[in-house]
């Protein structure tokens, strides 16, 4: 049975004063914190968001080697035969899944938007299997966008920092998007990728390394097991 944990009660002032001391400390932890996935056009980050889904992005990034020479336009992903595609992401798991989803979004991109990977929330949410995660990693990474991405490393360590009561993602980016700078130190998408290197790193969801961890000062979960 999945653990309970206890949730922190959070004062968004006190929030935002903790983001103020924390933010620094992590870009300076992590100065190269950025997207894991290997990309070089947006319609790339795009497919390789959709690959990455219960997938690792180290696979992801060997399979897109490959995958990016063979593939280059929205069109090259189309016109392939359904099967083909399947075959080329078949070690990314979910494989019918993602090439049907790759397609359909590649359709989209080509009749709605001119080939183009669109470049506003409100747009790249009309493209298939694209939801506010996704959509931010486009915005944040491609476009220079501010943009929280609420992963899962995002969402346990803002509750265990005390910055967001909630799990739910949508509901935990609109609380962070309150407390954290939009701009300064980098802005909303440094902020995210810091927290997704401190999750890997340190504060890892079973065990975090708290001893080592250049936040602990700050952190209300530092040691304390029943808030991890
Ligand atoms: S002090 Fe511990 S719980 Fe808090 S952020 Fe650091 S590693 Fe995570």
């Amino acid at each position: 049975m999945a653990k309970k944990t206890q949730s922190i009660k959070v004062d968004p002032a006190e929030a935002k004063a903790r983001v103020e001391k924390i933010f620094p400390l992590l870009c300076k932890a992590y100065p190269d914190a950025k997207v894991s996935l290997n990309y070089s056009t947006p319609l790339e980050l795009l497919i390789a968001t959709i690959l990455a889904a219960q997938c690792t992005d180290v696979r992801v990034n060997t399979v897109t080697q490959d995958l990016f020479k063979k593939y280059r336009s929205a069109e090259d992903w189309l016109k392939v035969p359904l099967e083909e595609l399947e075959k080329d992401i078949r070690s990314t798991g979910f494989y019918r899944n993602k090439a049907k989803s790759i397609q359909k979004t590649c359709k989209a991109i080509l009749e709605k938007f001119n080939g183009q990977v669109p470049r506003t929330m409100e747009e790249l949410l009309t493209l298939n299997g694209v939801g506010r995660k996704t959509a931010n990693v486009i915005l944040g990474n491609c476009f220079g966008e501010p943009a929280i991405i609420c992963d899962t490393h995002v969402i346990r360590l803002s509750r265990r920092l005390g910055l967001s009561e909630h799990t739910d993602p949508v509901k935990l980016e609109f609380d962070l998007m309150k407390i954290v700078p939009k701009k300064k130190y980098g802005g909303w998408t440094t902020f995210s990728n810091c927290l997704v290197f401190h999750g890997r790193a340190v504060c890892k969801a079973r065990k975090p390394d708290c001893a080592t961890c250049v936040i602990a000062a700050y952190c209300p979960a530092a040691n304390r097991p029943d808030l991890w």
